[in-house]
C-alpha cells in the first residue's frame, strides 16, 4: 500500500536560503522520504534575490540528495499542492510571532483545502535567531552572516547588496 505522507511540501519566500531553512529540511527527511522545497514567486517588493537565484542557490546546496526536489510556486499554495498531488504542508516555527503568522496560514489553507495538513517542525535553538530578513539586513550595513548562511549563499547577497548600493 502507499504511504499517504510520504511527500511533504516546503513553501517559502527562502530570500535568502539560511542554515535554518536548511536544518528544517534535514530533519523533515527523517519523516518523510522526500521533500519539496517550494520557493513562491509572487512579487514581494522588498526581495533582494529573484526567484531564479534562489532556485539556483537551492538546487546548489540539495545537487547530490535525490530527496530533495527544488521547485517554484506562483499564486495560492493550495492550488500548487494539488498539482503536485501533496497533502502535507510543512513550515518551521522559532517564534510566537512565527506561530501567529503560521496559524493564521495554515487556517486559511485548511478553509481553502481540508485535505492538506500543516505540519510545522520547531527550530533548533542554536537557528532560532536566524531570519532572512535579519541577514540582508546585517549584510546590508557591511557585517557577515557568514554564521546563518553557506558560503555560496554569502556570496550572492553580498554581490546583490552592492549592487543595490551603487544603483
Ligand atoms: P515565508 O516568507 O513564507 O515565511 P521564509 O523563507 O521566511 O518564507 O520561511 C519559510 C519557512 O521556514 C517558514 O515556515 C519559517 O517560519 C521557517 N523558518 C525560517 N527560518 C527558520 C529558522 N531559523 N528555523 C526554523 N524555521 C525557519
Amino acid at each position: 500500500m502507499k504511504e499517504p505522507h510520504s511527500i511533504a511540501i516546503y513553501p517559502g519566500s527562502f530570500d535568502p536560503p539560511t542554515y535554518g531553512h536548511m536544518n528544517i529540511v534535514e530533519r523533515s527527511l527523517k519523516i518523510f522520504k522526500k521533500v519539496i522545497i517550494a520557493v513562491a514567486t509572487n512579487p514581494v517588493k522588498n526581495n533582494l534575490l529573484t526567484p531564479e537565484e534562489r532556485i539556483i542557490i537551492l538546487k546548489k546546496i540539495y545537487r547530490k540528495n535525490p530527496n530533495v526536489e527544488v521547485d517554484q510556486f506562483h499564486g495560492l499554495l493550495v492550488n500548487y499542492a494539488k498539482k503536485k498531488k501533496v497533502k502535507v504542508i510543512l513550515r518551521g516555527l522559532r517564534t510566537v510571532a512565527d506561530y501567529q503568522y503560521e496559524s493564521q496560514m495554515a487556517f486559511s489553507n485548511k478553509s481553502l483545502n481540508p485535505h492538506l495538513e500543516t505540519l510545522f517542525m520547531m527550530t533548533e535553538n542554536r537557528f532560532s535567531h536566524i531570519s532572512s530578513t535579519l541577514i540582508k539586513e546585517i549584510t546590508h550595513f557591511g557585517e557577515s552572516a557568514k554564521d546563518m548562511i553557506p558560503p555560496l549563499v554569502r556570496k550572492m547577497i553580498e554581490k546583490k547588496i552592492k549592487l543595490k548600493k551603487e544603483e
